[in-house]
């Protein structure tokens, strides 16, 4: 498709539509399909099985779905991929693809800051592969002959730590590099056009932008993406029909919440950056965040989450999520609705101390998921939580 990405958010995955007359995509809640012909069923659950992306009979509804398949196909359009596979959870997707790069070997490389539950898989070796953290620059030096996969988050979970995904891939040569891209959208950011190999969503986050559904996807190859399909037939970590709608639905406006959402986000960092019980505001484009210089050469914008750090500490990020009106006090991102939330009491919870300190995860941060409301109201709720906190942490100690 040669059409704008705002065109393809619309539009992608319903090009059949006037063929089958119909205004919304089928949903298909079979769990199984009427073999009729044995030769054809034989023969497409050979291919169904051996990763095909669709065959002449569906067979079985964990082998194929047509209503998944149909926005497989949409975001692997937005992605200018290849293919699309799609799990009932990010965290279903990244095992998938950990325990597919497992047969290549049992070495891996990852960078951290990464969402907290990707560091607790990485370093438990459930899948067993054996992950090394490593720097960015250090990722040449430290492949192996069976180091079987690179995974970087950009922008990362919290910190917004920024990646060169062009030098990460340069570095690792030619072992495959999987980029979370959760954070950055299709909207702002393409990680195959850099050479990585696979692009990770958790598509609970901003593709489905609701609040609604649990989802993750990989766009790839078509080559890569058969394993990826055989390993989800065999261990059955389904996206369900009813959740594939909903993430549907919720494309055709990614591109128009991911613009407002943006927009607020970049407003409210400046504002944030002045405000005096704020230390330090995470952002790209504020030359606080790591490689900050790659937002221009490998995205379309800063997006819209930030992490503050506040001078009150632990304390003050307890006071701030108590006191807010509007925002509401929770983890994931990625909706309409402004989310904030505390890294080192919640989602980076399972690193221990060490880990977190190593990713610049401090007592008083928050992470902020700014979404499309009135920026001004956003804003007038956080003053007034800032000031709770201010107000909290100056009070003297109860005798
Ligand atoms: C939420 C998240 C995940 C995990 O996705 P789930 O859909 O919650 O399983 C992975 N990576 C990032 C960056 C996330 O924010």
């Amino acid at each position: 498709m040669n059409e704008s990405i705002d065109t393809r958010c619309v539009h992608a995955g319903r090009e059949d539509f006037s063929r089958l007359g119909v205004h919304a995509p089928p949903i298909d809640l079979s769990t199984t399909y009427p073999v009729p012909d044995l030769d054809v069923g034989t023969a497409s659950f050979d291919a169904l099985v051996g990763g095909a992306a669709s065959a002449a009979n569906p067979i079985y509804a964990r082998l194929h779905n047509p209503t998944v398949a149909r926005v497989e196909n949409a975001i692997a359009q937005l992605e200018g991929a290849e293919a699309c596979v799609a799990y009932g959870s990010g965290m279903a997707a990244l095992t998938a693809l950990l325990l597919v790069s497992r047969q290549r070997g049992a070495h891996m490389l990852a960078v951290r800051p990464v969402y907290g539950t990707s560091d607790h898989l990485l370093s438990s070796g459930l899948t067993g592969l054996e992950c090394e953290f490593v720097r960015a620059d250090e990722i040449a030096a430290r492949i192996r002959p069976d180091t079987a996969l690179v995974l970087i988050e950009t922008p990362a979970n919290p910190t917004l730590d920024l990646v060169d995904i062009a030098a990460v891939v340069a570095a690792a040569g030619t072992v495959p590099v999987v980029v979370d891209s959760s954070f950055a959208t299709p909207i702002l950011q393409n990680p195959l056009a850099f050479g990585a190999r696979y692009v990770l969503h958790s598509a609970t986050k901003f593709l489905g932008g609701h609040g609604d559904v649990i989802a993750g996807v990989i766009a790839c190859s078509e080559t890569d993406a058969k394993p990826l399909r055989t390993m989800r037939a065999a261990t059955g970590a389904l996206l369900h029909p009813l959740a594939a709608y909903l993430l549907h639905r919720g494309l055709s406006t990614l591109a128009l919440r991911v613009e407002r959402a943006q927009r607020n986000a970049i407003e409210l960092a400046q504002r944030l950056a002045q405000h005096a019980a704020v230390r330090k505001v995470f952002f790209p484009g504020l030359g606080t965040v790591r490689n900050d210089a790659v937002l221009k050469t490998q995205m379309r914008g800063p997006g819209a989450l930030m992490a503050l750090d506040l001078h009150g500490g632990h304390a003050a990020a307890a006071a701030v999520m108590g006191a807010v009106r509007i925002l509401t006090p929770a983890v994931s991102l990625g909706a309409v609705d402004t989310l904030i939330q505390h890294p080192a009491g919640l989602t980076h919870r399972v690193l221990d101390d060490a880990a977190r300190a190593e990713c610049g995860i401090t007592p008083g941060m928050l992470r902020i998921s700014v979404g499309i409301e009135c920026v001004d109201d956003l804003w007038a709720d956080l003053q007034q939580a800032l000031a709770v906190a201010e107000r909290t942490t100056r009070m003297p100690q109860a005798a």
